[in-house]
């Protein structure tokens, strides 16, 4: 029969790289689906989609098995309608597997866990996604942090002396804090037992965690090093379905321990970045990898273990809970270290329920949190990851990945949960007895020679802090919906001396700048509620807000109009996102001698 239907040139593409990419357990998994429906309720999507069957796990799953039915299963070549085969004929069919594949699944594998026959959907979920990822079909976060990893050699695009920089920031401050120059965080020293790899979020929004490592493998005396090339240890790869990348970005990981001669590869708490490390990473590399790859939380855990850090739980009182990532605990059974760790380094550990495998989604998975395009809906499924959290009333939860940490700020915020997320890198750190350690210097002799020069030294040190909180007394408002860009922007300026407020709707900026009267307001142009515009229209025009200095910061800039259209004093600054402390803390000093001048 020559019914052969006319298919896109993209389509025609799918099909036959589906042929390529097919391996045993996938055909197993698309073979072996009795339709039983057990998995149905063990997704989030359908808990929060009640009655809508297109989220059930098979039947999305369903969506996949038709073209490999149609075109590599005897049965659907020979009987289509019989065995429910079909085919991608168009670009929109394309596009709406799209929104299944990308959109409707996080890829969080807990179906499969409910499946009496082994169905592994996701594991064909991502070969679809790669798929559509081969002919350029994907949703566009997916296109720009996949080409920022490819080119730029991590998923945020932090460059190499960004990283650099924040590293000897990082380091100062540690000096600073333990009052001990002798505390580095070294960089490319080879033959190290410990080479630390970590997630460029941390670069970009959470440098406090490498401080917080640097200080654990400080006290515990570790011989480490980070690498000043290849140090981005997640790889988008596992998301996109696009092996290539997965070797490329794991390759290049790799290479930069075997160069350093490192002998252990520790991961900082990241899931996706753990399993596409450390499980996937050298079969898409094809590499023989010599060195052993483990958690960091396996790697703090040992440190108290083996007595070479001691911790004082009592430092972190707070009732705190924890959420398995679905990669490190589903996909790679790091169950029981986080919790063994929590119970040494905090009074108050309670379980969310359900927890370990059967844990639900952040819903922040499968790279969910750079799709912009379908956050209403994820937001709409963490409902179920809202009543488990609301359920522990802990105050904190803690979780061993940057993906969920952003999934369930966004969650916190979406239901208002009022809790806070942290890792267990900042409650082991916070947990740290370190006085020992920090006395340890051979020159304790000397201290007799060494106790006047403190003494008159004393103006130094206060010129010397003086030059580093250049914001001291200043009060300033920051203002962004993003937590994540809120916590960065707060702690930079915080750190630096300023008082902070914050606010996250256009109504919150004008409540807390009435309130407040702060000397500055950084202004996000993207935020809820009311129109950004107008708030910063009325700021202008309230008599008891003439001395506010206002400095847009925006990754937006198509919304200048907004601000600048406006018939009263344009802002004193403007930065374009994305922020780093230098760029913050010169436009902020900025804005403030505009307030010099003018007074
Ligand atoms: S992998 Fe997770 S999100 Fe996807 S269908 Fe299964 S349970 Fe739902
Ligand atoms: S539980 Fe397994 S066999 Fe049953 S419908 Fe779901 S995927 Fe199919």
């Amino acid at each position: 029969m020559n019914t052969k239907i006319e298919q896109s040139p993209k389509a025609q593409k799918v099909v036959e790289r589906m042929g390529q990419k097919l391996n045993r357990q996938m055909a197993g998994s698309l073979l072996a689906c009795v339709h039983c429906g057990m998995c149905t309720d063990s997704c989030h999507y359908v808990l929060a989609n009640p009655g809508d069957v297109t989220y059930a796990p098979a039947y999305k799953a369903d969506r996949i098995r038709k073209i490999f039915k149609r075109h590599f299963d005897w049965t659907g070549r020979v009987v289509p309608k019989w065995a429910g085969a079909a085919t991608v004929n168009t670009d929109e069919d394309l596009e709406e597997l799209k929104d299944i594949v990308f959109g409707k699944c996080t890829n969080c594998r807990r179906c499969t866990i409910n499946c009496p026959m082994g169905v592994d959907y996701a594991t064909f979920n991502r070969m679809a996604r790669g798929l559509l990822v081969s002919v350029g079909v994907m949703p566009e976060g997916v296109a720009v942090v996949s080409k920022d990893q490819w080119e730029i050699g991590n998923q945020m695009g932090v460059l190499k002396e960004d990283y650099l920089d924040t590293l000897e920031w990082m380091e100062e401050e540690l000096q600073e804090e333990l009052d001990d120059p002798t505390v580095k965080i070294p960089v490319d020293v080879p033959n190290c037992d410990v080479v630390y790899s970590i997630n460029p979020r941390e670069v970009k929004y959470d440098p406090r965690s490498i401080a917080d490592a640097a200080k654990i493998f400080h006290a515990a005396g570790e011989s480490w090093t980070m690498p000043s090339e290849g140090w981005d240890m997640t790889n988008f790869g596992l998301f996109s379905g696009d092996d290539e990348l997965g070797g490329s970005v794991a390759g290049r990981l790799f290479e930069s321990v075997v160069e350093l001669e490192g002998k252990t590869l520790v991961i900082s708490e990241c899931g996706h970045g753990f399993r596409s490390t450390r499980c996937e990473g050298p079969n898409w590399a094809k590499m023989d990898v010599p060195f052993v790859m483990e958690s960091s939380v396996n790697t703090m855990l040992r440190y108290i273990k083996e007595g070479r850090i001691k911790v004082d739980k009592t430092k972190n009182p707070e009732p705190v809970t924890f959420h398995d990532s679905c990669n490190n605990a589903r996909s790679c059974g790091l169950f029981e270290e986080p919790r063994e760790l929590l119970n040494l380094v905090c009074m108050d550990f309670r379980e969310m329920y359900p927890n370990r495998s059967e844990n639900y989604c952040c819903t922040g998975g499968g790279g969910a949190m750079s799709m912009a395009e379908y956050t209403p809906n994820r937001l709409k499924s963490g409902i179920v990851k809202a009543n488990q959290l609301k359920e522990t009333e802990a105050d904190y939860v803690v979780t061993s990945c940057h993906n969920c940490v952003d999934g369930l700020s966004d969650v916190i915020k979406h239901y208002e949960l009022g809790m806070k997320v942290t890792q267990l890198v900042n409650l082991v750190a916070n947990a740290l007895v370190i006085e020992e350690k920090v006395a340890v210097p051979v020159e304790a002799p000397v201290a007799p020679e060494a106790v006047p020069a403190p003494a008159e030294e004393v103006p130094v040190p206060v010129a010397a802090s003086k030059e580093r909180l250049p914001l001291e007394g200043r009060r300033i408002l920051v203002a962004d919906d993003e937590p994540d860009q809120l916590e960065y922007l707060s702690m930079v300026l915080e750190d630096n001396g300023a008082t902070i407020y914050q606010a996250s709707t256009g109504d919150e900026v004008l409540e807390m700048a009435r309130k407040e009267k702060p000397d500055v307001l950084t202004l996000d142009l993207h935020m809820p509620g009311r129109d950004v515009g107008e708030v910063f229209e009325l700021l202008r025009k309230d008599p008891e807000l003439e001395d506010l200095k206002i400095c847009i910061i925006t990754g937006k800039p198509e919304l200048r109009a907004l601000i600048y259209e406006r018939s009263v004093r344009p802002p004193e600054g403007y930065v374009d996102k994305p922020v780093d402390e230098k760029k913050l803390l010169t436009n902020v000093r900025k804005v403030l001698e505009v307030v010099h001048q003018e007074s």
